[in-house]
């Protein structure tokens, strides 16, 4: 029988719950204690086994139901028989209580495009900063990011300098009533849940910025913006997370590096509530099936007050970064 529901409605609500068991997967490998590590590019370029489970599990899940979506996961990966356990069929029914946004309810499933980050911060998953940990589902439309899911397997978590990861079980908790882990999703046009808004204290500008993947361009970009604190932290999808959350006024990050698969989602998340994510020079990013995956112009976001930060961007730092 036909749904009832439009084809993005539907795919987010699937993409929500098959985001929400890669969390358990993501927490199931650290308990399990081997993490798998492998290299890509250089030592600060990692996969785990825990990318690599997730991507499959992402990956296949939508592919059964969405069989003429077009995904993009981060992983590079032999092709092979996906273990059904790592199957998600579910879809997250508050979702299809949400109208689809009228410019969206003629989408076709060959029209989208589904960015995949399994795993963003994998370099922190491998040194316990577990909390830096999201894995992202964006979902583009005519090149536009138009719908994104994150999912936090560790947040409420307290990372802590004596907790080490041969410690880390699932029983990790902030308290005995915390529950571990949530997902945050947004629809453009509808808006972004599963978060509080709030914002950085009028005239405070907090800086977030990579910790893992520095170099003289970052360092020049961030000190010109004046900032009254930076904070290091691993993951797109995790800055963005603190934009909206008021710990941090803007994400910049003035170097190639960050892909995608890192951008799609958080984009949606922050655009659905008033922000802006743009590369460097200001111009946005684009999500079709087609487009080089690196983002080479770095990336500048912010909840409010864009131009302040956009305006501070040296020009050595603009002429070093080609889109
Ligand atoms: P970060 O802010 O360092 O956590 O980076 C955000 C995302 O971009 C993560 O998925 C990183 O793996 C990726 N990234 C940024 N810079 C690099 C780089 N130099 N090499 C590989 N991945 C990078
Ligand atoms: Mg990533
Ligand atoms: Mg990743």
């Amino acid at each position: 029988m036909a749904s009832s529901h439009t084809v993005l409605m539907r795919l987010v609500a699937s993409a929500y719950s098959i985001a929400q068991k890669a969390g358990t997967i993501v927490r199931r490998v650290i308990a399990e204690g081997d993490l798998g590590i492998v290299e890509k590019t250089s030592a600060t370029d990692l996969q785990t086994k825990a990318d690599r489970l997730v991507q499959m599990s992402i990956c296949s899940s939508l592919a059964r139901k969405f069989p003429k979506l077009t995904i993009i996961g981060e992983e590079d990966l032999p092709p092979e028989e996906v273990d059904q356990e790592l199957i998600e069929d579910g879809q997250w029914e508050e979702i299809l209580k949400q109208p689809c946004p009228s410019q969206y309810s003629a989408i076709k499933e060959e029209d989208l495009v589904v960015w995949v980050d399994p795993l963003d911060g994998t370099k922190e998953y491998t040194e316990g900063l577990l909390d830096n940990v999201t894995v992202l589902i964006g979902i583009a439309y005519e090149g536009k990011a138009i719908a994104g899911i994150i999912n936090q397997p560790y947040y409420n978590y307290q990372n802590n300098e004596k907790q080490k990861l041969r410690e880390h079980k699932n029983e990790a908790k902030a308290g005995p009533d915390a529950v571990l882990g949530r997902t945050i999703w947004g629809v453009l046009g509808l808006g972004a849940f599963g978060f509080q808004l709030k914002e950085v204290p009028a005239g405070k500008h907090i800086i977030t910025t990579t910790r893992s993947h520095s170099n003289k361009l970052v360092t020049d970009c961030v000190s010109a913006m004046n900032p009254d604190d930076v904070l290091r932290v691993g993951g797109a999808g995790n800055k963005i997370i603190q934009l909206i959350e008021g710990k941090a006024s803007a994400y910049v990050f003035a170097s190639p590096g960050c892909k995608k698969w890192d951008t799609c989602a958080p984009e949606v998340i922050l655009h659905a509530v008033g922000g802006k994510l743009t590369d460097i020079h200001g111009n946005a990013l684009q999500y079709n099936k087609e487009v080089k995956h690196m983002n080479s112009a770095g990336v500048l976001a912010t909840l409010r007050n864009y131009d302040y930060y956009a305006s501070r961007v040296p020009e050595s730092v603009k002429n070093a970064l080609v889109p």
